[in-house]
């Protein structure tokens, strides 16, 4: 979930809130601009997307953004080497909030097939991730059916006291959780 900081959040919880969730939602959902950007292999099917034959363009996001400053989608299109990492970071940084990501495909989800040292082994070690899509690589259209999921995530988004109200609640059955798994050997 993207940070967000504006007048919206300031709203007391009740109608008035509701509505401008609704509202903010709505808007910031049809206007996804992905910044410009790709790692590897996965890069290749993201370019597709975008062009004439899938067609990005019918959900108004085929703007990719040169810049981070235009941009509040960050697409991880590919695995992303030790050496990458912090130039990431420092494009998701630089991108505007309220912001989101999708990593896209095994690599950028989990490393995928390069269990190694070179490789960082899924991006949410150093971004927040709101979508991972699996696949190796991924087609257009998983790319775009994830999209169209991060729209209706954005979509139904709490905004000030609401979403600290989900927070409390998600940790606190968090915490009541049993575990679902049983420690063994010297651990148990
Ligand atoms: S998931 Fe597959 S296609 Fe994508 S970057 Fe990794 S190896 Fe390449």
């Amino acid at each position: 979930m993207g940070l967000v900081v504006g007048l919206e959040e300031k709203l007391p919880s009740g109608f008035l809130l509701t509505t401008v969730e609704k509202l903010a939602g709505y808007m910031r959902k049809n206007s996804l601009w992905p910044a410009t950007f790709g790692l590897a292999c996965c890069a290749i099917e993201m370019m597709a997307s975008g062009a004439g034959r899938y067609d990005l363009a019918r959900f108004g996001m085929e703007v990719f953004r040169a810049s981070p400053r235009q941009a509040d989608l960050m697409i991880v299109a590919g695995r992303v080497s030790n050496k990458m990492a912090p130039v990431v970071r420092q494009i998701y940084d630089q991108m505007a909030a309220p912001k989101w990501t999708i990593a896209m495909g095994a690599c950028a989800s989990s490393g995928g097939m390069f269990n190694n040292y070179a490789i960082v082994q899924g991006v949410d070690h150093i971004i927040p991730v709101d979508i991972y899509l699996p696949g190796c690589p991924p087609r257009p259209e998983m790319l775009m059916d994830a999209i169209l999921k991060l729209h209706e995530q954005i979509g139904n988004e709490k905004l000030g006291p609401n979403r600290e109200k989900i927070i409390k609640e998600v940790e606190a059955a968090a915490l009541a959780a049993k575990p679902t798994h049983q420690l063994k050997g010297l651990l148990a």
